[in-house]
């Protein structure tokens, strides 16, 4: 049991998660972040990330999450590499703990992201790693020459099937429907590169293959006629579930898994416990939303400390020192 009260401690190391810390770092709330094991989130699986202000000539993923952290880490705060096993917010402070490590808050942001969703079809578990990915950033350079399958017809299909062309000598995004729900730059880039073919309307149905991916069965979705074709490997891209098996107990969530929180805030249904990011985000769920909700998170919680008795951060709000730099 780990004595010290913390003020803030946040679960989660992707952008919401650091962005929180970094501001209830800057208002003295010594913010611990429970980072995970595989901190970064998301983004540590993305290439080129071309959307996010700042970066006029885009930036890779992991390069601006080691960034985040950073910045994070330059005002104080501390992190644990470790994921979160256990929590109970039935009482404060809150408890956390990580194997057999417990740590106490005083109030606690959730930003434990979202992970990508499988298709759960036969074939696809037993030849992960064998031809089966969900994440062409960490696998694609494995499948050099091969004929690529990327099944999914949103914007991560779309930007993991622009990205294996620089692998493959072919690449088939495979969706289930005749209209595409990724943005139409995206579609436009795809039709536009002569190594993408774009396969409508089939789902992937099995993998095939015993040592490694030999082939796919697809299936119209029309005619359910089954086709067999041969291929190289199978990138996943179908969406994401949000990360929240440890939390749905205690916290309200929708029919998704997703948290609730307040509309316009983000307050959970327990006073003291706030969620930010892609785990309370079914609809934008991009890295800037994830980090604006994530330093509204470190305000909502700055906030429920100072009407709490005992707070000993210092106000967000208080008039700073001219000489430094100003909080935008
Ligand atoms: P998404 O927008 O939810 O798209 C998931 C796709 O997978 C949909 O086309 C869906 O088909 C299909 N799908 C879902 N379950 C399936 C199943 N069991 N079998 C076959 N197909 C299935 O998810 P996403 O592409 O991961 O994007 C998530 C969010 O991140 C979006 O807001 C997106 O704009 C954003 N994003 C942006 C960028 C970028 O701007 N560079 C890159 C990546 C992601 P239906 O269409 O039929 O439902």
């Amino acid at each position: 049991m780990n004595d010290d009260v913390r003020d803030v401690i946040i679960v989660g190391g992707g952008p919401a998660g650091y962005t929180a810390a970094l501001y209830a770092a800057r208002a003295n709330l010594r913010p611990l972040v429970i980072e995970g094991f595989n901190w970064g989130g998301q983004l540590m699986i993305t290439s080129d990330v071309e959307n996010y202000p700042g970066y006029p000539d885009g930036v890779i993923g992991p390069e601006m999450m080691a960034e985040f952290r950073r910045q994070a880490e330059r005002f104080g705060t501390d992190f644990v590499t470790d994921d979160v096993t256990e929590v109970d917010f039935s009482e404060r402070p809150f408890r956390l703990t990580v194997d057999k490590d417990v740590y106490l808050a005083r109030s606690v942001i959730v930003a434990t992201g979202a992970s990508a969703r499988w298709l759960g079809i036969e074939g696809e578990q037993r030849l992960q790693g064998r031809g089966v990915s969900a994440c062409a950033t960490c696998d694609g350079a494995f499948f050099r020459d091969k004929h690529i399958f990327v099944a999914g017809g949103g914007d991560s299909a779309f930007e993991e099937a622009l990205f294996l062309t620089r692998f493959g000598y072919k690449v088939t995004i495979v969706h289930r429907r005749n209209e595409f729900r990724a943005s139409q730059i995206m579609v436009d880039r795809a039709r536009e590169n002569e190594k993408i073919e774009l396969l409508t309307p089939f789902v992937v149905e099995e993998v095939l293959g015993e040592a490694s991916i030999s082939g796919l069965r697809l299936r119209n979705t029309e005619t359910d006629e089954l086709q067999d074709v041969e291929a190289g490997a199978l990138f996943v891209a179908i969406g994401h579930d949000p990360n929240t098996t440890l939390f749905v107990d205690q916290l309200d969530h929708d029919g998704a898994g997703y948290l609730v929180t307040r509309p316009g805030a983000t307050e959970t249904n327990v006073p003291g416990v706030f969620a930010a990011g892609d785990v309370q985000d079914h609809v934008y769920r991009q890295a800037i939303t994830a980090a604006g909700s994530g330093c509204m998170a470190a305000l909502d919680a700055e906030r429920f400390l100072a009407a709490d008795e005992g707070h000993t951060g210092t106000a967000l709000t208080a008039p700073r020192p001219e000489a430094e730099s100003a909080q935008v």
